[in-house]
């Protein structure tokens, strides 16, 4: 993919986007004996990654197409990546995002200078009618990730890292249609085929994962949002043959995995990662843990932060459960006397942290439970 190298090498990005930092993650390293570096894609102004391929894409539109102006449907941030570089650009941009986006992320586009059109339930209706105003307003699509120009975007990132940290052994990279890992891996693989690219996905979004295992594209019949950054249901036409050739290997991580990933960045970097942002660095650990790996130079990358600030407290509860700090336990027990009591006593020492207890008509009562987890399994984690 020479296409690639060269687009990065001759890139315009900067113009609008920044060579992020790489920050040294001193907890994660000493817990788990390997030196472990975040990239700070949380730093760009639009709080993700999304910019670079966005611009790389509408900054190579001919005089004609720049002047038709470009459409796009997102949820997220693509779209914002895309208004900033239209409007950059002086060009107009239209974002299709579903109904349901929530307010925030609708005025965040409409700052930036996108004309914002609410349309269908879901991803798919918007990317739908953002291909019918393709055709009816004659505008110019600006795919999230199938597209060479938009993955030699993301790709910048590469030339970064090589040059941040030539000493990189693996580099942890979220998936979601896949442009971020196609561009960064056909990068790296260029100058250091050495150096082992790991792809990071939730396991209710396998979409890397299933393809691979199945020797082609695969469309999952549903798929979890809880990392809606990511939350695709089939990995892209262009970029499925090139990661099948760049990436080594795909990690699967939970949702409460993700939850205790952001967790750690925040204690380590003072930032709030979104879910798909922390998905990277969810792999990274599990993908130490699987594999016993010490004293290597590992590099995750944050891939975004925008994150509604009502969720944090989900998160916080979930963090604990993904670091196995706590337990929750459901049983049902009979409602007679001296049952309840056999129950507490199952449960040793263990300091309570929830706890729910409901009759159910038919003499039996059902009990949630959370407990706190001894500190030799806190221990172990790392
Ligand atoms: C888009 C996005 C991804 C995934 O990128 P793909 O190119 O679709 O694989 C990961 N994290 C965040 C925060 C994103 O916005």
């Amino acid at each position: 993919m020479q296409n690639i190298v060269d687009l990065v090498n001759s890139t315009r990005v900067y113009d609008i986007a920044s060579d992020t930092p790489l920050s040294m993650a001193y907890q994660l390293s000493m817990r788990s004996g390997n030196t472990i570096y975040l990239k700070r894609e949380d730093k760009q102004i639009v709080h993700s990654f999304k910019l670079r391929g966005a611009y790389q894409k509408i900054s190579g539109l001919s005089v004609e197409q720049a002047a038709k102006g470009v459409v796009a449907s997102s949820a997220g941030n693509h779209a914002q990546g895309v208004a900033l570089s239209a409007s950059k650009l002086g060009i107009e941009s239209v974002i299709v995002m579903p109904l349901s986006t929530p307010k925030i992320k609708v005025n965040a586009v409409e700052q930036l200078g996108g004309k914002v059109v609410l349309h269908g339930d879901m991803y798919d209706d918007a990317f739908v009618y953002a291909k019918q105003l393709e055709q009816q307003q004659d505008l110019v699509f600006i795919h999230p990730y199938d597209d060479i120009e938009v993955i030699s975007g993301q790709a910048t990132i590469a030339k970064e890292l090589l040059k941040q940290n030539p000493k990189m052994d693996k580099i942890f990279i979220p998936v979601g249609g896949g442009g971020l890992i196609a561009g960064i891996a056909t990068y790296i693989k260029h100058y250091a085929s050495n150096i082992q690219i790991i792809g990071v996905e939730p396991e209710d979004s396998p979409t890397l994962y299933q393809a691979l295992k199945n020797g082609e594209r695969v469309a999952l019949p549903e798929v979890g949002r809880f990392a809606d950054g990511v939350a695709v249901k089939q990995i892209g036409e262009v970029t499925y043959p090139i990661a099948k050739k760049v990436v080594d290997e795909v990690v699967l991580v939970s949702n409460d995995e993700i939850c205790a990933a952001i967790k750690d960045i925040y204690e380590d970097v003072r930032s709030i990662a979104e879910p798909a942002g922390a998905l990277a660095t969810a792999g990274l650990k599990k993908y130490i843990e699987q594999n016993n790996i010490k004293d290597e130079n590992l590099v995750a990358i944050i891939s975004g932060a925008n994150v509604n600030f009502d969720r944090l407290r989900y998160i916080a509860e979930r963090a604990d459960l993904g670091e196995q700090n706590e337990a929750i336990i459901a049983a049902t027990i009979d409602e007679k006397p001296g049952s309840f009591l056999q129950f507490c006593e199952l449960l040793d020492s263990h300091a309570i942290t929830e706890f729910n207890y409901r009759y159910t008509p038919n003499d039996q009562a059902r009990i949630f439970v959370g407990v706190a987890l001894s500190e030799g399994l806190k221990e172990k984690r790392y």
